[in-house]
């Protein structure tokens, strides 16, 4: 398998967020890139550094304010006497409340929705550089024999056109997928993160081109809690084109993968020209979200069920946290996704 990355991904790094009350360890640590690296290095596959150079492939999903809001953000926040080091909002709009401010700190909780998103110095070098690791994975599909890993870190599938939410800031995932559809005509985006994929869901919602199929914890019980029910299908020409199958908590091996051969019957009817796969490892049974219970075993099943597709497919990696586990997460899933298990 061809495997893209890029060492800046690794810049973002703040230590805690603020949640429950209190502040919680961040979960998405650099550490995480550097155990993924780990494992594809061991298992030799190839790897290849991602060009930062398709800024325009970020705009053509995200709205382009947003994104010059993060870039220059955390350069803005420092010179502001009396803050913080980490640019953290602690304010935000409501649906009852349309205008968007310049004050900084009004300005940074317009574009979030909760304290999970935390700026350093080193998060714009490593959001943009994920988002670029997505955008090499989807060109080099184009022309691979192989699937693709896009060793993407931070994740992206929470992330709206304008909003950073839950660890995410750009779409990493909706920015692959609209390259591929202008290659392959339609795509079908299969999330097998534990969280709904919110972000994704929105940005494609209209469309008939690209399927969105998510397989998460009931967005009742967990994050992203305003989005990820059975009953939203897409809309206008996206009607039908948006499948969601929320699950209980605790949810096995056995249900979960069922709810991917769900997942799967979807796309082969849609029959997209190329598929891709928010891959998250934090359904893993002992990964600290702690909602599902899903194992190496279950893991490798959902490669074997997702290559069986047949369709050219880029993997992006979504969620999946700091555990002994999580490498081997990845290993069971690669090794199986390409038929060597
Ligand atoms: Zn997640």
């Amino acid at each position: 398998m061809l495997v893209v990355h890029h060492p800046d991904q690794a810049l973002h790094d703040p230590d805690t967020v603020f949640r429950t009350g209190k502040f919680i360890t961040q979960p998405d640590r650099a550490e995480r890139y550097r155990i993924f690296l780990d494992i594809v290095t061991a298992e030799r596959h190839e790897i290849v550094e991602a060009p930062l150079n398709r800024a325009e492939a970020i705009t053509a999903i995200h709205d382009p304010a947003y994104v010059e809001f993060l870039e220059s953000v955390h350069a803005r926040w420092v010179q502001q006497p009396g803050y913080g080091p980490v640019a953290i909002p602690n304010v935000h709009p409501t649906h009852r409340m349309h205008r968007k401010p310049t004050e900084l700190l009004g300005e940074l909780g317009w574009y979030s929705n909760s304290t999970s998103c935390p700026i350093t110095e080193g998060t714009w070098p490593a959001v943009f550089a994920s988002a670029q690791v997505a955008v090499h994975g989807a060109e080099r599909l184009v022309s691979a024999e192989t699937p693709v890993y896009a060793m993407c870190r931070p994740p992206g599938h929470h992330a709206y056109p304008d909003l950073m939410t839950g660890v995410c800031y750009l779409n990493n995932a909706a920015i692959a997928a609209e390259l591929l559809v202008a290659r392959f005509g339609s795509v079908a985006v299969v999330d097998i993160d534990v969280h709904h994929c919110n972000g994704t869901q929105f940005i494609f919602w209209t469309r008939p081109n690209v399927m969105v199929c998510s397989v998460h914890v009931d967005p009742r019980l967990s994050a992203p809690y305003y989005a990820g029910h059975a009953d939203e299908i897409g809309e206008g020409a996206g009607k039908g084109c948006n499948f969601n199958q929320p699950l209980p908590w605790a949810t096995p091996d056995a249900p979960w993968l069922t709810a991917i051969d769900g997942a799967v019957a979807r796309v082969r009817d849609f029959a997209p020209g190329a598929l891709v796969v928010s891959l998250g490892f934090d359904a893993g049974e002992h990964d600290p979200s702690g909602a599902f219970k899903v194992t190496d075993a279950g893991f490798a099943e959902a490669g074997r069920k997702l290559a069986a597709v047949g369709c050219p497919t880029l993997l992006v990696q979504e969620g999946g946290y700091l555990s002994p586990s999580l490498g081997g997460y990845l290993r069971s899933f690669l090794r199986a996704f390409e038929g060597r298990t």
